[in-house]
């Protein structure tokens, strides 16, 4: 049978297993946040659990980390460790494309220095755990970072040529999006594919910002941008993509429920989304689960649901 066939009546059935044996994307996944529970639990004896209220801030999820996560994943062999994981949920969850990068300032406080280490650590894993699973590497970018030294961290792995995109995540308010233009321009100039977190926390108007000011392809979140129908115009018409993860916008309180995501109203405004898992330790939510979450919802039909699947695979 057809994928998109089986994809729309796994989603009508709420038949998990078969959501689950259908190609999907995730292009919103924080690799060390986003393992599989269950192999964690059987490499170290530590069971997480996903949270189960809802959160209010970013530092009230920084201490959940810390409470239930602890130093799980610290230092190069835990971090190897996270790796396993989230590339064991990918095959699990039949995920065929799968952006995820590690940190630049993790080159040196982690891998010893040495790039190398932390190619052959995806490389290495995605063979091993999950061979189906296409990934595109990403240079991750922290937004409290001084830009000096992101541009420094960043150099070694411009020079390479595995890497597919950029993201700039954490704090939305740690420093004005402006600072890291020149980054941006760099990456640009190799061809990445240019991404940043905005409009998590911000407005409408800091989604425009980053897009024009970084010349952004996709955004990450971006659900600010509902509010605002000048700016829905912009992204539809410039075909930038928003990769959203409903049930961390509703865990971290940006939403009041998945049946009130402003996905919905995005997507009838022609803007181009898709569906993600963000942090599954955390939101507990495959990508798989989180189609039928929306599904149950009704926010979406089975057929739109299909096509925003498939605009991930794009
Ligand atoms: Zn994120």
């Amino acid at each position: 049978m057809d994928d998109s066939i089986r994809f729309m009546e796994g989603l009508i059935e709420k038949d998990i297993n078969l959501l689950k044996s259908v190609p999907k994307a995730d292009l919103h996944n924080h690799f060390s946040l986003g393992g599989n529970k269950d192999f964690i639990y059987s490499k170290t004896g530590k069971l997480i659990n996903p949270i189960s209220g809802k959160l209010k801030s970013m530092n009230d999820m920084h201490g959940w980390v810390a409470e239930n996560v602890g130093n799980l994943f610290e230092g190069m062999d835990g971090r190897k460790l996270a790796i396993d994981a989230c590339f064991q949920q990918a095959a699990e969850d039949n995920i065929t494309i799968l952006d995820i990068g590690e940190d630049v300032w993790a080159k040196d406080a982690l891998y010893g220095g040495n790039i190398e280490e932390i190619i052959s650590a995806f490389k290495n894993s995605n063979e091993a755990y999950a061979p189906n699973t296409k990934l595109s590497l990403q240079i991750g970018l922290s937004r409290h970072c001084n830009i000096k030294w992101l541009l420094g961290w960043s150099e070694d792995f411009f020079e390479q040529d595995c890497f597919h995109s950029v993201d700039l995540y954490a704090d939305e308010f740690a420093q004005p999006i402006e600072t890291f233009k020149p980054l941006y321009r760099k990456a640009k100039e190799k061809k990445l594919i240019l991404r940043a977190h905005v409009g998590e926390w911000g407005t409408a108007d800091d989604v425009m910002r980053a897009v024009e000011e970084l010349e952004l392809d996709e955004v990450q979140h971006g659900i600010a941008a509902a509010q605002s129908q000048k700016v829905m115009n912009f992204l539809a018409d410039n075909k930038i993509r928003l990769n959203i993860c409903p049930t961390s916008n509703v865990k971290l309180s940006r939403v009041d429920s998945l049946e009130k995501h402003p996905i919905r109203k995005l997507f009838d405004n022609g803007v181009i989304v898709t569906i993600n898992s963000d942090d599954v330790l955390v939101f507990g939510n495959s990508v798989s689960q989180e189609f039928l979450d929306v599904y149950t919802s009704g926010l979406f039909t089975a057929e739109e649901l299909n096509e925003i699947r498939l605009n991930g695979l794009k």
